[in-house]
């Protein structure tokens, strides 16, 4: 249903009619991310700034409008789809490097800008910004910061949260306010900046964020392992973790996402393997380097790899990463839907936990292929699906439930970086424990009193959304 003259008016007082869209061809636009979630809001906005967001969300707040902020809608968990309809807030246009301090070290830049552009802006000035989603070329820093995206360079570097050292943020209720800032150091208050980063859109609107920034490591060199099989490749991976070096990347695919990758963008993966490890070392000293990443061949040589192939240029190794960036769309080309789990655990549980995805996958007669972040126990075990089968989305669903509980009992949790968002939101209670649930819950709803901001989403609503 279209909102009344009244709103509509109200929007294009604050946007102007150039910033909010009605078509039936936008709301289509704006109505989904990268799951399989989809819903149209009843009107897209552009904000310029903070003052128009706040003007947007006190409208909001004042006819119970629902509201969806929107980055670059690449999110795996449904977290910027407009589930109830509403308003979806979209950055496109906040996308400017407001500022790159490079005595401060730090990048102030609003939340649509592209997690690659302002990558590559800061290496001209000999600077890095470490956390590196596969989505980087589409993804923004608001959704970023939103999900606490991680990415391959995050067993070295951390992931979005330890980069950020100020927001500003507009509440559910229309206050702009600002947390944190340029200094190292704060121990003033309550760390809010850490609260409303990975909160999912659900505390607050982020529209400006101050970015630690690190010097730029000067060389870099890859190494692709293949193994027998997925056990002893996760088994290789805790003797490097306990072995005193820190790669920047240890990645993991099985030999099922090898052979969608390969049919995607060939680049010589090892298709005989059971198993691949992509490895990235970076340091400010050749030789270091070189020595450390023959320690690591030399720890995988030891726990059974069946070659080390290190890169010999950096067009090379580009390749290999841009094939590992390209796992998620090769997956997606094999069924018409996919069901992508992000658990983490910790990594001495690796070996067990792709052992009972294996024995998951046989039990639910389902494919699911096993790729991720394997250094940091991040793996993103794959379900293969159609929707359109109420029999096997079944299946899916209990496939999907056992994986994450065997996370849970193995120490880990339900998402490692991709947030909760719609997908996984009735797994909550047991992720966090009936207590926790309900203290998070009423601690949204004194941010949000009229739950205006993303409704539905994070915490379970009585009712699957899948
Ligand atoms: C191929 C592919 C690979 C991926 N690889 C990774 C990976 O390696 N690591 C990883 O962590 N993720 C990965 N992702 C998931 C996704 O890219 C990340 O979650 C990313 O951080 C989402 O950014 P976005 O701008 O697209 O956000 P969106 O999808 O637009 O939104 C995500 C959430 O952030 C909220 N949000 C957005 N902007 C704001 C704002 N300004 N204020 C408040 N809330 C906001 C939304 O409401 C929503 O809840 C991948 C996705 C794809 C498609």
């Amino acid at each position: 249903m279209a909102f009344s003259p009244e709103v509509i008016a109200e929007l294009k007082s604050i946007v102007g009619p150039d910033r909010l869209l009605t078509s039936r061809e936008d709301l289509v636009a704006y109505s989904y991310d990268a799951t399989w979630m989809e819903s149209p809001p009843q009107a897209v906005v552009l904000p310029k700034s903070a003052q128009e967001v706040s003007l947007v969300l006190k409208l909001a707040n004042r006819y119970k409008i629902p509201l969806a902020p929107r980055g670059a809608g690449s999110g795996l968990s449904g977290g910027s789809v407009p589930q109830k309809g509403g308003i979806a807030l979209s950055f496109t246009l906040m996308n400017r490097i407001l500022e790159i301090d490079t005595e401060n070290s730090v990048a102030v830049v609003e939340p649509g800008v592209i997690t690659f552009a302002l990558q590559k802006e800061v290496e001209k000035h000999g600077l890095f910004y470490p956390p590196d989603p596969s989505s980087l070329k589409q993804s923004a820093i608001g959704g970023n910061v939103a999900e606490n995206a991680g990415g391959a360079r995050c067993l070295k570097y951390g992931v979005t949260s330890d980069y950020v050292r100020a927001l500003e943020v507009v509440l559910p209720t229309g206050e702009i306010f600002q947390t944190g800032g340029k200094m190292v150091k704060i121990a003033t208050g309550y760390n809010l900046r850490q609260l409303f980063t990975g909160a999912e859109g659900t505390l607050g609107v982020i529209t400006k964020i101050t970015l630690r920034l690190l010097p730029l490591p000067k060389f870099r060199t890859t190494a692709l392992v293949p193994f027998a099989d997925v056990e002893t490749a996760c088994i290789a991976v805790t003797k490097i973790m306990s072995s005193g070096l820190l790669p920047a990347s240890i990645e993991l695919m099985d030999t099922f996402t090898m052979r969608c990758v390969e049919e995607y963008r060939p680049v010589g993966l090892p298709l005989g393997a059971g198993a691949m490890l992509l490895f990235a070392l970076d340091g400010n000293y050749q030789q270091v380097i070189e020595a450390e990443t023959e320690a690591v061949a030399q720890i995988c040589r030891d726990a059974g790899a069946l070659e080390v192939r290190v890169g010999k240029s950096a067009e090379e190794n580009e390749k290999l990463w841009e094939a590992r960036r390209a796992v998620s769309p090769s997956l997606a080309r094999l069924r018409p839907n996919k069901f992508g789990e992000d658990i983490s655990v910790p990594r001495s549980a690796l070996p067990q936990i792709v052992r009972e995805i294996g024995d998951i996958s046989k039990r639910y007669n389902l494919p699911i292929p096993v790729f991720g972040h394997a250094g940091d126990g991040n793996l993103h075990p794959n379900i293969l699906c159609d929707r359109s089968d109420p029999e096997e989305m079944e299946r899916v669903r209990g496939a999907a439930a056992e994986i994450f509980r065997a996370a849970v009992r193995l120490g880990g949790t339900l998402s490692g970086e991709h947030g909760i968002g719609l997908l996984k939101k009735e797994f909550m209670e047991e992720a966090l424990g009936a207590e926790q649930l309900a203290f998070q819950i009423r601690l949204r709803e004194y941010f949000d009193p009229n739950g205006i901001l993303n409704p539905g989403k994070l915490f379970p609503t009585g009712k699957s959304s899948w």
